[in-house]
């Protein structure tokens, strides 16, 4: 194929070549396929664009769009995984993409190891070495590392009773297996990802230790009735899960159908995460997504095209690095439709994902960017945890725990009970199979209009005066921003800002143990701008393709 590591084959524009002027001496330099395109008018790209203006820029970044979590045939995928990069790479611009990853079942990595003893019986020299999963998709991923593209590289822990999880940056991979989990909880993986990484001396990858990860809750509510112990806070882990899903039905008809509760609920559970929206892709062939010449000519629409959903990540540019920073400190936000996105800022510009200075009752003014060139902005909401101890508006899983070893909980158990009684998952959710779609009602602190194709707005919020549903007893703050009809909105969901509740004391050392707070709940301002759309007809829970997430 011949697409590593060369230059950019940048698309030639019309504007470009104009500009340009075509010269033959330098066309004579260009790749063969760019030659064809500059000297062929009728062949010059005009493709449609998911995206048209490109990444946003916003302070000193730009808002970057990809899905942090997809599936080759190195597990359960369809497609290898050199041509899905491939196939994401060349269709960037399309697509309106500025990275994406590859995030295999981890529990399918010792399949490579096969491959050695398959050569030899086959009569092939055997010294020669056969790259596993593992360091061969690393490699593939170094083929794909630029400033305007990145391919990352990371695993999905696959536990089918606590739900799956996604580690990036790591240097080495771990399974259920690998840290000896047999016994639905999740304190195994957890150690894992507290342990300093080790080499694996045999080069296989799989050593000990992942702190150098950073973590993902994958899809909430699809997989496993325990839910990571019910979101229970480890407080080493919680470093490390910087983010988590807002999965979502992937046609354009999901819209309103996300799990964006579960992140107000984890939020309330003390962790530090940030909402993305990744396709979780398996059937790229199948469902003619490869086959596909303009993937930016629209989404969602059936087979053939990708989810419109985006993980947005606030970072310079598509290095690796870059991005790896921006997750660490949890600048992202997700998007439900290709070219919507949404950011927070507080007082003295701190970006989402960050700390404020702000006791009980101050008031705090929060700066809230966006933009949706294909369809004009509605408004914002700010969404608080508003002294709301939230676990009665979660379908009842989820009761007061009284610590945080979450396994001693009636939740855990009854949970945990259903599983080995039903032998299938309970799926977490509403009445009638909906998603947990929103925050528990009270919780909208905030709310301003947004008009046209981007704007921004100042909201005064005050910090609550009750106690915090969480162990460190931070309040929290994150924005929810609409864009398209208001019967049927597209939303952005952006990074949390969390306040130090003793300012000049360490925020961790306050109180450690969260109490219900009924009285500390706050009358909302009275909304001026509340979109209310009309309920919607339940969805099926099958995924299109059938396949394992
Ligand atoms: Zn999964
Ligand atoms: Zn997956």
């Amino acid at each position: 194929m011949g697409l590593m590591g060369r230059a950019e084959p940048a698309l030639i524009t019309r504007r470009r070549a104009l500009q340009g002027g075509v010269a033959l001496a330098a066309a004579l330099a260009l790749p063969e396929r760019v030659l064809a395109e500059a000297i062929a008018p009728s062949l010059i790209r005009s493709r449609p664009s998911l995206r048209p203006g490109g990444a946003p820029r916003i302070g000193p970044y730009r808002v970057l769009a990809g899905s942090l979590h997809d599936h080759t045939t190195d597990s359960d995928g369809d497609t290898a995984s050199e041509r899905i990069a491939a196939f994401l790479h060349n269709y960037r611009q399309d697509l309106g993409i500025d990275y994406c990853a590859l995030t295999d079942h981890s529990d399918f990595f010792p399949l490579a190891y096969q491959r050695d003893t398959d050569a030899a019986q086959a009569g092939q020299p055997a010294v020669v070495p056969v790259p596993d999963i593992w360091h061969r998709q690393a490699a593939l991923a170094k083929q794909y590392r630029g400033e305007d593209f990145s391919l990352l590289r990371g695993f999905e822990w696959t536990n089918d009773q606590e739900n799956h999880l996604n580690v990036h940056f790591s240097q080495n991979w771990t399974s259920r297996l690998g840290t000896g989990d047999a016994s639905l909880r999740m304190e195994p993986f957890w150690d894992w990802l507290n342990t300093a990484p080790v080499t694996d001396p045999t080069g296989s990858g799989l050593g000990i230790g992942g702190a150098d990860g950073i973590g993902i809750f994958n899809h909430p509510g699809d997989k496993g009735a325990l839910n990571w112990d019910d979101y229970g806070l480890q407080k080493g882990a919680a470093e490390k899960m910087a983010l988590i899903e807002i999965h979502g039905s992937y046609g354009r008809e999901g819209r309103l159908d996300s799990d964006a509760g579960w992140y107000w609920f984890a939020l309330s559970r003390g962790w530090h995460v940030s909402p993305v929206m990744d396709w979780d892709w398996h059937m790229w062939t199948a469902d003619g997504v490869m086959g596909n010449t303009t993937p930016g000519a629209g989404y969602d629409e059936g087979h053939t095209f990708l989810p419109g959903q985006r993980s947005l990540v606030l970072a310079q540019n598509s290095l690796p690095g870059s991005i790896k920073a921006a997750l660490a400190a949890r600048r992202t936000s997700a998007t439900e439709i290709p070219d919507l996105w949404a950011t927070l800022r507080g007082p003295g510009g701190t970006w989402q994902g960050g700390y404020i200075q702000a006791g009980p009752g101050e008031k705090v003014r929060l700066r809230v960017d966006a933009g949706s060139p294909t369809e004009p902005l509605q408004g914002v909401e700010i969404i608080s945890d508003n002294g709301l101890n939230g676990s009665a508006h979660y379908f009842g899983d989820n009761p007061d725990w009284a610590a945080n070893h979450s396994q001693l909980t009636i939740s855990y158990i009854e949970q945990h009970r259903r599983y080995i009684v039903n032998g299938t998952a309970t799926r977490k959710r509403l009445d009638g199979g909906r998603r947990h779609d929103g925050p528990p009602a009270g919780t909208v602190v905030g709310s301003a209009p947004l008009t046209g194709t981007r704007a921004s707005a100042t909201i005064d919020v005050t910090v609550p005066r009750g106690p915090s549903p969480r162990p460190d007893g931070r309040h929290f703050f994150y924005a929810i921003v609409y864009a398209g009809k208001s019967s049927f909105p597209a939303r952005a969901w952006t990074g949390p800002l969390l306040t130090n509740p003793h300012p000049g004391a360490h925020p961790d050392a306050s109180r450690s143990t969260p109490a219900a707070a009924p009285g500390g709940l706050q009358a909302p301002p009275p909304p001026r701008f509340a979109p209310r759309p009309a309920p919607l007809p339940v969805p099926s829970l099958a995924r299109p393709c059938g396949c394992r997430l």
